[in-house]
This record gives structure tokens, sequence and C-alpha cells, in this order.
């Protein structure tokens, strides 16, 4: 006997036995198979092949070039600019000699470089990575360290820094393979005190431990939607090995740390004393892999952490720079948006320099800076539209009255 026409063609269920039956040309499709075939699709499209050419091209310049380029956005920093260039140089080539050699005449093997900048908050370090990753036009992703803990405890799992990656290039596994995370507060991660403490180590050690498959390069399970990963989330594989990490931490105190080391080492020579001096000033120079360990990062996590360079604290003249130089400098900014209401920003030499001594004596960095200059010239900003007005001349006398109205100008330490 000929089968009763109404049935699912997926399953097989006939028409009691579902609740809608859709009809197509040939067949009918159930809503259980409707919604299954839906799961499928999702995850399929989630989990890209390989071979789906990635919409990332990647764009890999020499490090000279990487450096002229970071000059345009990131102004000072040029010891750790030129390392950044030639670890990111190294890993590209790296990279392309995997694709291109076979396993059998790839006798060397380039080591991965991935990185850690140690600098004052503020210098520039989210910035460097930033801007590294767009001159790549690789996915690019900030994750911060403090929000990990060590996995089955509140908080999330270290794998989920690479559900952001995922998530920035909208799921293209080839490209987030290739991709560059960056770490920030890496320092607030560090294994408090040397002796290994009775009640486990939640926030430190165990983060760090958990970092280390990310970063040594393996494939790691990847919760799609990030946070915990539980039974009904279907993972990502995600291999590590091309993804570079780049960690970045202000170590507050390890100048301290770095004094001892050089101190150690100086005894008993006849070292001179403007040398020592000039040490002093900005010690964050030497610093090296062993100051790190001492600070409390673990020595396996340094070893898949092979670059160590720094950043120098801002000072007056640089700060004065960033006001202006950069291709998207905050001056040029503002200049923009009033231009944009057909207005013309001139802003004297003195008010910068006023801002600068601002950000100087508060000690508010960089990052200060727009704070200031939203300070002074919200205002404007606010009557400016409404006006017939095309000028605008921004000088210190009205600088120092909308900076004192200021809720900033209350901030100030002692
Ligand atoms: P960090 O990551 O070191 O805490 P950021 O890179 O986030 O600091 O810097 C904060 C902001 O300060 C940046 O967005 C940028 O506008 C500015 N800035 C800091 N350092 C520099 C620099 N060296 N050159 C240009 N701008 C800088």
């Amino acid at each position: 006997m000929a089968k009763n026409p109404l049935h699912c063609s997926f399953c097989g269920r006939s028409r009691d036995e579902v609740k809608i039956l859709i009809a197509g040309q040939e067949g009918h499709i159930c809503e259980n198979c409707v919604e299954h075939a839906r799961e499928i699709i999702e995850q399929e499209l989630l989990v890209r092949d390989d071979k789906v050419t990635s919409s990332f091209k990647l764009t890999v310049k020499k490090p000279m070039e990487v450096k002229k380029f970071l000059d345009e956005y990131v102004i000072g920093q040029d010891e750790a600019k030129k390392v950044l260039a030639v670890a990111v140089y190294n890993h590209y080539k790296r990279l392309q000699q995997k694709l291109t050699d076979t396993a059998a005449t790839n006798e060397v093997e380039i080591e991965k470089s991935n990185i850690v900048m140690v600098g004052e908050t503020g210098t520039g370090k989210t910035l460097l990575a930033k801007s590294i990753a767009r001159m790549l036009n690789v996915p690019f992703t900030i994750v911060d360290a403090t929000v990990f803990t060590e996995a089955g405890y509140v908080g999330e799992d270290v794998e989920s820094i690479l559900t952001r990656l995922l998530q920035v290039c909208n799921y293209d596994v080839a490209a987030a393979e290739r991709g560059i995370v960056y770490i920030d507060e890496i320092d607030k991660i560090a294994r408090k005190g040397d002796n290994p403490s009775i009640t486990r180590d939640v926030s430190g050690e165990g983060v760090q431990q958990g970092m280390l498959k990310l970063l040594e390069g393996t494939d790691v399970l990847v919760p799609p939607q990030g946070g915990r990963k539980h039974p009904e989330q279907k993972l990502i594989k995600i291999n590590t090995q091309n993804i570079l990490f780049i960690c970045g931490g202000a170590f507050d105190g390890i100048d301290k740390i770095i004094a001892r080391r050089v101190q150690t080492n100086t005894i008993g020579f006849n070292v001179d004393k403007e040398l020592q001096d000039n040490m002093k000033k900005n010690l964050l120079r030497y610093i090296n892999p062993q100051d790190l360990k001492s600070f409390g990062l673990i020595p396996e996590l340094l070893g898949r952490l092979p670059v160590v360079t720094h950043l120098d604290p801002l000072d007056a003249p640089t700060l004065r720079a960033i006001l202006t130089e950069p291709k998207n400098a905050l001056v040029k900014q503002y200049k923009k948006l009033f231009d944009l209401e057909g207005i013309q920003l001139t802003i004297e030499e003195e008010v910068l320099n006023f801002m600068v001594e601002k950000a100087m004596e508060y000690k508010l960095g960089a990052r200060g800076l727009r704070s200031i200059c939203e300070g002074i010239l919200t205002d404007a900003m606010y009557e400016m539209p409404s006006s017939k007005e095309t000028q605008f001349l921004l000088d210190l006398e009205y600088a120092k009255r909308k900076f004192d109205k200021s809720k900033l100008s209350l901030l100030k330490v002692a």
C-alpha cells in the first residue's frame, strides 16, 4: 500500500504526529525538521571551513615601514615601535613560511614572538597594538586580563579571549587564526607574593596557567557566545599557532625590582655617578623577563612571551606633540568638528601649552588631554551651532576660565 502522502519527507513522521506540515513542490517538512535545519545552518555558518577565503587580506610591511606607519599615530616610544615592528614582521614571515613550506623542507621553525609591553597607563600601549592591527588589516581585539578566572570559578574562562576575536571578524575562523589579541592589565594577574598560598589563587596564577595553552599555539575550543563553557553550546575549534598575543601592563613598582637587580649587578664595579643617575631616571629601559618573574608572572608564561619591551613616561614635549601631530590628533579632531558646523577654530599656542601644563600638573597623562579639551570646549560646542559665527578663537584667557569652571579643576592631586 502506498504511504500516506501527508508525512514529513525528512523524518517520516505522519501528519498526526506533528503540529505543522509545510508543503514543498514534491514533499513536506515538519516543524521539528525546520528547527533542526535552522540549527545546522547556524552551526555551519559559524564553523566555516578553512578553505573559505578570508575577507581579511594580510598586508605585510618591512620593519622600517611598520615603524614609519606607527609614527603617524604614536608619538615617541621609538624603542617599543622598533621591537614591535621586528616582532610583527617576523611573526608574519613565519606565517608565510608555514603557508609555502612543506613539513619536509621546513627544517628551521621560527618561533612565535608574542610580546609584553611594560609602561605606565596612558603611554600608548593599546594605541600601538591597535595601530599595528590596522596596518596589517587583521582582526584585532582588546581584552582585559582581570575579567578572567581559573576554570570553575565565577568569571570568564580564558577561552573567551578568542570569542571576542571571532566576533570582530564575524566568525571567520581563518581570519581569526591570524589575528592579534591585546591583553591589557596582564600585571593584575601576577602571583601575589612568592609563597604559594594555602587558599587557591583564583585570579592570579590560575589564570596565567589557563593562558598558557592559548599562547603557545594549540587547538582551543572556544564558546561562540563567550562567557562560561556550558554543555549545550557548540564550541568552535581555533588554532592559536598564528595568533599574535600582545600583552600590556603598568607593572606598578617594577622599577624597584629593576633597581635592585641593576644595583646588584654593578656592586663592586666602579660605575660612574652620572651613569647611575641616568639609569634611575627611566629604569624601565632595563626591563627583562627576570624582573617580570620577580613581579609575579610565572616562568612558563614568560617563556611564551619572548619579546619584552617598555614604553617611556610621557613628558611635556611629548604631550604637546600628541595634541597636534598624530594623524587623528585631538586638535585636528576638534577643528574638524567645528569645521563641520562651518566654523573655523583657531587655538592659540599658549592654550596648547596650558593644556599640557594641566595634564602634567594633574598627572592625567595623554588620556587627560582629551578631558581637558572637553572641559574647555564644551560650552563653545554647545553654543556655536546655534550662532551665526564663522570663526572661533580659543585664547588663553577663555581656556583658563573654562578650565577653572570645569569639574577637572577639582581633581587636583596633592
Ligand atoms: P595605555 O594602553 O598605555 O594605557 P593608551 O594607548 O590607551 O594607553 O592611550 C590612551 C590615549 O592616550 C590614546 O588613545 C591616545 O589618544 C593617547 N596617547 C597615549 N600615548 C600616546 C602616544 N605616545 N602618542 C599618541 N597618543 C598617545
